[in-house]
């Protein structure tokens, strides 16, 4: 600790979608927040820093609207009107069971997709307006004392210090806050990676996202801006590198394989990606003077395009803790006052990581029993409209007892 320590209410590290949204969040409320983030903003809003989209449910996109970021974001964004799922046969046998979730049946649409390179631009754009917040990036957050009463200590690898009530990670899944803190995870890697692309396809997608299962995992299809679709393609790891390498004829060729008929011809665009995929799930998101939020706190299988939604929950449940604290003038730092947000965030996290787990593991194979026994469960959620509106429910992000953020209100 220094006398010459920056004085902030709150120091964020890392910049990526879900420190940036509580960035924007805090600075709404009016706390001084400072976040530092190790890669330049050019890097990471370049198109070619993240080749994914996002599908946002639709509570997250009330936050972006109560937060000022939608108006940004909306000129890229397509709403999503339908989910269908599927499980399928390479060369397209789709098996007679499937689900489909039609966002008329709840009145609104289930969410929205944005190409990332879109979202993080909207957050820098909205975050450089806001006078409450000091962005570094170029530089990392290499030390954290919080041995100290009444603040944190942060130490940046450009030799600045800041001290603050609280210390937030959104770090990713490599947290050099929450291994400082030594907060244990339970974490593996899955023998899958999904390969990202865009195609162009021939007819229009009428905003329905498609997700087939397929024996080496998912193959979504997911409905951008005009007649374009994101590609998550799942495939084991072995075999990614190759699909991935291969030329444009091959290539469409496969996809053409695992696609189907209904978008008419398809044709790659742009260049692909691939992600290795793996689980994270933090014992505890608080410690004395620091939160964890994102994928610090869980990094899930993409299977049901849950994690950003989770980490933009954290964001909405720790700014309400928060607020509600400062309104009093209480200590937000404190584990005890903290604990609120862990509690908050407990059932959600646990249940989705484990639950997207679990469907990867269902899903992911050939074995006739379990075919047979997921679509019968596929056929039995498809019949029953209340499961179905809560499936839908749950894609928005609906359910449970939502932050104010969640429903569109201020904090
Ligand atoms: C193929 C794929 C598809 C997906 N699709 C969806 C989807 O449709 N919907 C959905 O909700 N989710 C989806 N996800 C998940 C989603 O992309 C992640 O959950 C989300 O990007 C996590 O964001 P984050 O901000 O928590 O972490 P990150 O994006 O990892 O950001 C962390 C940031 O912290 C910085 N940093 C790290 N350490 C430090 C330090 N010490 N000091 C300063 N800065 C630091 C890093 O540079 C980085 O910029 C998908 C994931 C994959 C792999």
């Amino acid at each position: 600790m220094s006398g010459s320590a920056l004085r902030q209410d709150v120091v964020i590290s890392g910049g990526g979608m879900v420190g940036l949204t509580l960035a924007v969040a805090l600075a709404r409320l009016g706390l001084g927040v400072t976040l530092v983030e190790s890669q330049k903003a050019e890097a990471l809003t370049a198109p070619a820093f993240d080749g994914r989209a996002s599908a946002l449910a639709y509570a997250n996109v009330r936050m972006f609207k109560a937060l000022g970021i939608w108006d940004a974001l909306e000129p890229f964004a397509q709403p999503i009107n339908d989910i269908l799922v599927s499980d399928a046969k390479l060369g397209g046998q789709a098996s007679p069971f499937s689900m489909h979730f039609d966002h008329r049946e709840v009145g609104a649409p289930l969410g929205a997709m944005a190409e990332n390179r879109h979202i993080r631009q909207a957050l820098w754009q909205t975050a450089q307006t806001l006078s409450h917040v000091n962005l570094v990036t170029g530089a990392s957050v290499i030390a954290c004392d919080r041995t100290q009463t009444g603040a944190a200590y942060v130490h940046l690898s450009n030799g600045a210090e800041i001290a603050a009530s609280l210390v937030v990670a959104a770090e990713g899944r490599e947290s050099f806050l929450r291994e400082d803190a030594r907060i244990p995870v339970v974490a593996w890697d899955y023998p899958q990676t999904a390969i990202v692309t865009t195609v162009e396809h021939e007819k229009p997608h009428n905003g329905v996202a498609y997700e087939h299962f397929l024996p080496a995992g998912p193959f979504a299809i997911l409905p951008l801006p005009g007649n374009r679709s994101s590609l998550v393609w799942t495939e084991t790891k072995e075999s990614a590198p190759r699909l991935k390498a291969l030329p444009d004829d091959l290539f469409t060729e496969e996809l053409e394989r695992r696609f189907g008929a209904h978008l008419g011809a398809v044709k790659p665009f742009g260049p692909r990606w691939t992600y290795p995929l793996s689980f994270l799930l933090a014992r505890s998101t608080v410690a004395e003077r620091l939160a964890l939020i994102g994928d610090t706190a869980q990094g899930i299988h993409p299977i049901a395009g849950q994690g950003l939604n989770l980490g933009l929950k954290d964001v909405a449940a720790l700014t309400e803790v928060i607020a509600d604290a400062a309104r009093l003038g209480l200590d937000f730092g404190t584990t005890a006052m903290l604990s609120r947000y862990e509690r908050w965030r407990r059932f959600d996290r646990v249940t989705l990581a484990l639950g997207t787990d679990a469907i990867n593991r269902l899903f992911s194979n050939d074995s006739w029993p379990l075919r047979t026994a997921r679509d019968l469960g596929l056929g039995a959620v498809d019949a029953v409209a209340p499961l179905r509106r809560f499936f839908m429910k749950h894609a928005g992000g609906d359910l449970g007892n939502l932050p104010r953020l969640l429903k569109g209100e201020a904090a």
